[in-house]
C-alpha cells in the first residue's frame, strides 16, 4: 500500500523496528522526537563494503569485504580465550574471532559449510587473516556488499543500528502530494520531495548543496518558514484596532529643541511608523539601523505622538542604564505635558507600588523600563504602544506574544541596532514590516580602528594619556570570558587597579554588579566628564550614548564575533569628534583572526560587517542567533542559498498580492513548522 499522508513522518520513534527504548531515550535527548526529525541526520561519510575480495589478495588494515565459507568451530571455553570460526574460500584460508559473544549466536550468523559474506577490518594473528568480532555477516550477500552510511549523530547506537532504522524510513517513505506549483519545481528539474530525501541519504550525495534535490529540500524549508511569518503578519493586520488620531504639532516642537534635523530615512522611518499608528490596522513593526544611526529620537517622537492621542507607551530596553538613558533623553526634549516615569529592579518597593497605582489610573504616560516589565503584572490604562529596544534575541513565537499582549489596540514597534544580512533579516523578521535606517547622521567621521597586541600596551598608554589631555575619554572593555561572569568581573577589577596607578582620580569601574545608585553615579561622573576612563565588562555594548567619549579600547578583540565588535565600535563615535577603536589581542593571531580583525579595520559599513561575518562563521553563529531560539534552517544556507531566499520571497510576495490560500501548502507547513505559531494557522 503506498503511504500517502504525512502522518507516518509525524509519528512517534517507538514504532520504528530497531528502536528500542535505550536508542529511543538517546534519540529523544537529542530532541529527535519523530519520523521527520530524524531525516535531517544526514550521513557525514561512508563506508564502502560493496566491492568483495578474495582471501588471498585480503589487505591488512582495511576494511574488507569477503564471500567465505566457514567448516569448522573452535570454543574453548576457558576464560580470555576467544571463540573462533575456522573460514575458507577458493584461495586460503581465515578465522572469524569473538569475544564475549554466545555460541548459539556465532553458530547462526555462521552456519558451517554454507556461503556467508562478512565484512570488517582485516587483521593479522600468527600469520593467519582474521576479523574480530564482525558485524557485518549474512547470508544474503546484498545486504552486506552496499556503502553503508556513517552518522555523526550515533553516540551510543551502533552504526548498524542507525543505518537499518533510516533505512527503515527511506523504504516506507510517504509519496506526497505536490505542494509547489509548476513553476517552482520545474526549477529544481521537477524532482518530488520524496525523491529528494532518498537522494540526500544515499552516500555519495553527502555535502551536494548545489544539487536539485538539495535545493528543492532547502527551498521547502525556506518557503515554509517564510509562509509562516506571511500568516502572521497577515493575522495581525487583520486586528482592527482604534486609530490613533494625532497631528504634527508635538513633533514640530520636539524636533525644534533639537540641534541636528533627522536624516532622510529617519524621517522616511517616523513617518511609515506615524502611517501605521494612525491607521485601523495594528502596527508590528521592526526598525533596523546600525549602531548610532539615530533610532532612539524616532522612537520617541512616535512615543510623544501616541501620547497625544491618549494612550501609554510603554519602552523597554535591555539593561537598566539605557532605560535610563532614554528616560532621561525624553526628559530633556518633551515638556510637562507627559508624564514620564522609570521602573527598575532596584525602585523602591513604596515607589514601585506609586508607579504601578498610578499607570492603572493613566497618570503616567510613558514608562520606561528593562524587559522584565513584561513578566509583571503591571495594569495600564490605555496602552497604545509597546517599543522594544535593541531587542534582536526575541523568536517569532516570542513576539507572537508581545503582539499579543497589550491587547488589540496596542501597536508594537521593536528596534534593533544588528545590521544583518539580508538573507537573514528575511527569515528571523519576515513576520513584521520593516524599516530601515541605512545612512547615518551626517558630519559624522569615521571611527579610526587599529589593532594592538597586549605588548604594546605601553603605546596605548601614551596614546591615551594624550587624548586626556585634550579633554578626551575612553571606554576600555575587559576580555569577554564567556565561560564565567566571575572571570569577566575579575579581569575588569584588575584593570582598573591597573589604570587608576597610572590614572589617578580618572578612572572608574563599571560592572554588571555594580548597585544602581552606584551605577548613577558613575554614568554621571562619566557624563560630566569627571572621569576620563571608564573601565567596563561588555555591559556598554547595548544603546548607551556618551557623545564625549571618543575612544574604545577593546581587550581580547580576537574572542569576538565582528558585529559584536561593531556595536561596541559603535559606542563612540557619537559625537563630531574623531574617534578611535584600538583592538587588542593576547599575542599571535591565527589566519582567520586576522582576516577578522582586518575587516573591522577597513569598513563601517554594519551590513557588510555582518555580512563578513556571516561568511566566516556561518549564519547560526553570528549575534548569537544560536542561543536565541531563533529557528536554524536544517538544510538551507543563507550564503550558499541566496537565491533560493530570493525565490521564496518573491513567491511569497506573488501569493500575498494575489491572496493565494495556503490548503495545498498544509502537508509543507505541519511537516516543517511543529512550533506553536502555527497552531492556529493549519
Ligand atoms: P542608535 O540608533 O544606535 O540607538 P541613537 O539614537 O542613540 O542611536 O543616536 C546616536 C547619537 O546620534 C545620539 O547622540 C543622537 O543624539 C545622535 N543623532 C541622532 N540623530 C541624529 C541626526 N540626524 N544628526 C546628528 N546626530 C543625530
Ligand atoms: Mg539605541
Amino acid at each position: 500500500m503506498i503511504n500517502n499522508t504525512y502522518n507516518y513522518l509525524l509519528s512517534d520513534l517507538k514504532k520504528l523496528k530497531g528502536v528500542g527504548a535505550k536508542t529511543y531515550n538517546i534519540l529523544k535527548k537529542k530532541k529527535i522526537n519523530n519520523i521527520f526529525d530524524l531525516l535531517w541526520r544526514l550521513p557525514k561519510s561512508f563506508t564502502d563494503r560493496s566491492e568483495s575480495t578474495k582471501i588471498k589478495n585480503l589487505k591488512i588494515g582495511e576494511i574488507q569485504t569477503i564471500t567465505l565459507i566457514p567448516y569448522k568451530y573452535n570454543f574453548p571455553r576457558i576464560r580470555n580465550l576467544p571463540n573462533k570460526v575456522y573460514c575458507k574460500d577458493d584461495t586460503g584460508e581465515m578465522e572469524c574471532i569473538f569475544f564475549n559473544s554466545y555460541e548459539g549466536y556465532i553458530k547462526k550468523i555462521l552456519p558451517l559449510n554454507k556461503e556467508v559474506t562478512v565484512s570488517g577490518k582485516i587483521g593479522q594473528f600468527r600469520n593467519k587473516y582474521q576479523i574480530t568480532n564482525p558485524k557485518y555477516v549474512s547470508e544474503d550477500a546484498s545486504l552486506i556488499k552496499n556503502k553503508h552510511n556513517k552518522y555523526s549523530l550515533t553516540e551510543g547506537i551502533s552504526e548498524k543500528v542507525y543505518n537499518k532504522i533510516i533505512n527503515q524510513i527511506l523504504t516506507n517513505l510517504p509519496i506526497l502530494e505536490e505542494w509547489h506549483n509548476n513553476n517552482i519545481v520545474t526549477k529544481f528539474n521537477n524532482i518530488s520531495w520524496n525523491k529528494s530525501i532518498i537522494e540526500l541519504h544515499k552516500p555519495e550525495n553527502v555535502g551536494k548543496y548545489k544539487s536539485n534535490f538539495y535545493k528543492r529540500l532547502a527551498y521547502d524549508e525556506i518557503l515554509s518558514t517564510f509562509l509562516v511569518h506571511s500568516e502572521i503578519r497577515k493575522n495581525i493586520k487583520k486586528i482592527k484596532k482604534q486609530k490613533k488620531v494625532f497631528d504634527l504639532t508635538f513633533q514640530k516642537r520636539i524636533f525644534s529643541k533639537l540641534e541636528f534635523n533627522l536624516t532622510n530615512d529617519q524621517n522616511k522611518s517616523l513617518s511609515e511608523i506615524n502611517f501605521d499608528l494612525k491607521s485601523g490596522q495594528k502596527m508590528f513593526r521592526l526598525l533596523q539601523g546600525d549602531v548610532g544611526s539615530g533610532k532612539t529620537i524616532v522612537a520617541l517622537c512616535a512615543a510623544a505622538n501616541v501620547v497625544k492621542s491618549g494612550f501609554q507607551v510603554a519602552l523597554m530596553a535591555p539593561t537598566e542604564i539605557l532605560a535610563r538613558q532614554h528616560f532621561n533623553l525624553a526628559n530633556k526634549i518633551f515638556d510637562k505635558s507627559i508624564n514620564l516615569e522609570i521602573l527598575s529592579s532596584k525602585t523602591e518597593y513604596s515607589k514601585k507600588k506609586d508607579i504601578t497605582k498610578k499607570l492603572k489610573e493613566k497618570k503616567i504616560d510613558i514608562i520606561f523600563s528593562t524587559h522584565s516589565i513584561f513578566q509583571k503584572k503591571i495594569i495600564f490604562n490605555k496602552l497604545g504602544l509597546i517599543i522594544i529596544d535593541e531587542q534582536h534575541k526575541f523568536g517569532v513565537n516570542q513576539r507572537k506574544k508581545l503582539s499579543d499582549k497589550g491587547g488589540d489596540n496596542c501597536d508594537i514597534l521593536l528596534m534593533s541596532a544588528t545590521p544583518i544580512p539580508r538573507t537573514l533579516t528575511m527569515t528571523i523578521y519576515g513576520d513584521m514590516d520593516l524599516s530601515i535606517i541605512r545612512e547615518k547622521p551626517k558630519l559624522r567621521k569615521q571611527v579610526k580602528t587599529y589593532s594592538k597586541p597586549d605588548s604594546k600596551i605601553d603605546e596605548v598608554l601614551k596614546f591615551i594619556q594624550k587624548e586626556i589631555k585634550n579633554e578626551n575619554q575612553i571606554f576600555w572593555v575587559c576580555p569577554l570570558i564567556e565561560e564565567s561572569k566571575k572571570l569577566d568581573h575579575a579581569s575588569a577589577v584588575q584593570k582598573y587597579n591597573f589604570l587608576k596607578k597610572k590614572f589617578p582620580d580618572k578612572v572608574d569601574l563599571l560592572h554588571g554588579k555594580t548597585d544602581t545608585v552606584e551605577k548613577d553615579k558613575i554614568l554621571r561622573n562619566f557624563l560630566n566628564q569627571k572621569t576620563k576612563i571608564l573601565v567596563s565588562t561588555t555591559i556598554i555594548e547595548v544603546g548607551i550614548d556618551f557623545p564625549n567619549a571618543n575612544i574604545i579600547i577593546i581587550e581580547n578583540a580576537n574572542k569576538f564575533g565582528l558585529s559584536q565588535l561593531h556595536q561596541l565600535r559603535g559606542r563612540v563615535g557619537r559625537g563630531d569628534k574623531q574617534s578611535t577603536c584600538i583592538l587588542m589581542f593576547k599575542s599571535s593571531l591565527t589566519e582567520n583572526a586576522k582576516k577578522r580583525l582586518n575587516i573591522l579595520k577597513s569598513s563601517t559599513d554594519g551590513f557588510k560587517i555582518s555580512e563578513e561575518d556571516m561568511k566566516l562563521r556561518g549564519f547560526g553563529d553570528i549575534l548569537g542567533f544560536k542561543q536565541s531560539g531563533i529557528k536554524i534552517f536544517k538544510l538551507a544556507d543563507p550564503i550558499h542559498h541566496s537565491d533560493l531566499f530570493e525565490l521564496a520571497e518573491k513567491e511569497i510576495k506573488y501569493m500575498e498580492k494575489n491572496d493565494i490560500q495556503l490548503n495545498r501548502y498544509k502537508t509543507l507547513m505541519k511537516l516543517y513548522d511543529q512550533a506553536d505559531v502555527i497552531n492556529d494557522i493549519v
